[in-house]
């Protein structure tokens, strides 16, 4: 028996999460539950998966999470607080973690369960483009494996031989991210001045998040997913291209040095990478219907338009700056979406706030979390002070 702690449970990957679990009740156990505010939702997914222990984020809220549970008749350990997440992350509750948490609210409970050498399923992809090496390093430590959950470097881990290889000793040449090309595909930064959060938040393939959805909107998502493809698998940044699909049924491709490209497709539904790095190196049934390629529209591929996407310019811009440019630009990003969420920013000032704090705080070495959690408050400020000499 696997037992799971999903880390940002009431989410969309948390429900993805649960539902495959819930699929495979002799094989896995959802034993740690974790939300950030919503308790009520929390509640009720521990009525259906009675898990071990409830975790709520937020401290004022863990009364309330434990008089809901005993109304239902839910017996099971609460905890609050951020730093209950983490030591949920490493208690021998659980041999599986999936980090899934939004934003880097989620970097100390996935670095708890590196270091204590759990099965890291890795969504949570501002963590790695934060702390890479840090991340790597606990890792290293803990004697985990990590899996990736975040579709296209699932893809990827399943094209390439063997987990985590080095690029160099596997005949790798190039690693190809697929980018749905978001909702605003095709258009030019004109058409993009009037854009709201609801038009932002429509992603024409995945239903997610709606930070995540925003960051789609941007192309800062596969932004993001170059800096983690390029911790997880030491690929530099030469090495990584983008390549828009609109179908979003091609999840990423390998190129090898012989020629061969490797690809891994499957309908756009998360619960196929989830079930994949649940049961990996076995195959579990994950409820995802059967891709029927006859029956698909014909699939398309052309480069990213970095001109008016100008996030993913920055982020390749970021991950050549090195050190701990990419925890700059993740947490100007985060307070710009946020602000862009709440109605007080336009859609194409997300880039330039982001680009204004990059030139703001000059790369520095990646030494240690304090340090780490020092620039991400700094660059946050800077960001907060660009919006309002914006507005
Ligand atoms: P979501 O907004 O649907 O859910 C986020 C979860 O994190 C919720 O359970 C929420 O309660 C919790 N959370 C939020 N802020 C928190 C805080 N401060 N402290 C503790 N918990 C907090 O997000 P999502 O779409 O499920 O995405 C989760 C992560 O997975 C993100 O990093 C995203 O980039 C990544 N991801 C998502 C998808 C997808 O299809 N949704 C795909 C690939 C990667
Ligand atoms: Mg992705």
């Amino acid at each position: 028996m696997q037992n799971v702690a999903i880390l940002g449970a009431t989410g969309s990957i948390g429900g993805s999460t649960l539902d495959v679990i819930a699929r495979h009740p002799q094989r896995f156990r959802a034993t740690v539950l974790s939300a950030h505010r919503q308790v009520e939702a929390l509640a009720a997914l521990c009525a259906q998966h009675r898990p071990e222990l409830a975790v709520i984020a937020d401290p004022a809220l863990e009364g309330e999470l434990a008089r809901r549970l005993r109304a239902a008749g839910v017996r099971c350990e609460v905890a609050s607080g951020h730093d209950a997440l983490a030591a949920a992350a490493a208690s021998p509750l659980c041999d599986t973690v999936v980090a899934a948490i939004v934003g880097a609210a989620g970097l100390d409970s996935t670095l708890a369960a590196a270091g204590a050498g759990k099965r890291l399923l890795l969504a949570n992809k501002e963590s790695i483009v934060m702390a890479g090496p840090l991340l790597l390093q606990a890792m290293e430590a803990g004697g985990g494996v990590l899996i990736p959950v975040d579709s296209e470097h699932n893809a990827i881990f399943q094209c390439l031989p063997g987990g985590r290889p080095h690029l160099g000793r596997s005949g790798v040449r190039k690693l190809i991210l697929t980018a749905s090309g978001g909702p605003f595909r095709g258009r030019s930064r004109e058409q993009l001045g009037a854009i709201s959060p609801e038009q932002a938040c429509k992603h024409p393939n995945w239903v997610m998040g709606r930070k995540i959805s925003v960051d789609s909107a941007t192309l800062m998502n596969k932004g993001l997913e170059v800096i983690e493809a390029h911790h997880l698998f030491g690929a530099p940044a030469d090495a990584i291209e983008v390549l828009v699909h609109p179908q979003s049924l091609v999840h990423s491709m390998v190129e090898y040095v012989d020629g061969s490209v490797l690809a891994q497709l499957g309908n756009p539904d998360m619960r196929t990478a989830i079930a994949h790095a649940l049961a990996w190196p076995e195959r579990v049934e994950a409820g995802v219907p059967a891709l029927n390629l006859a029956a698909c529209a014909p699939l398309q591929f052309e480069p990213p338009d970095l001109a008016t996407f100008r996030c993913l310019a920055l982020a390749f811009q970021a991950l050549r700056a090195g050190g701990d440019a990419p925890a700059i630009l993740n947490a100007a990003n985060e307070v710009a979406v946020e602000a862009f969420l709440a109605g007080a920013l336009p859609f194409l000032s997300i880039a330039d706030v982001v680009e204004a704090v990059l030139a703001e705080l000059p790369a520095q070495p990646v030494v240690d979390v304090p340090t780490l959690g020092q620039r991400d408050r700094l660059a946050r400020e800077a960001a907060r002070r660009v919006l309002r000499n914006a507005c």
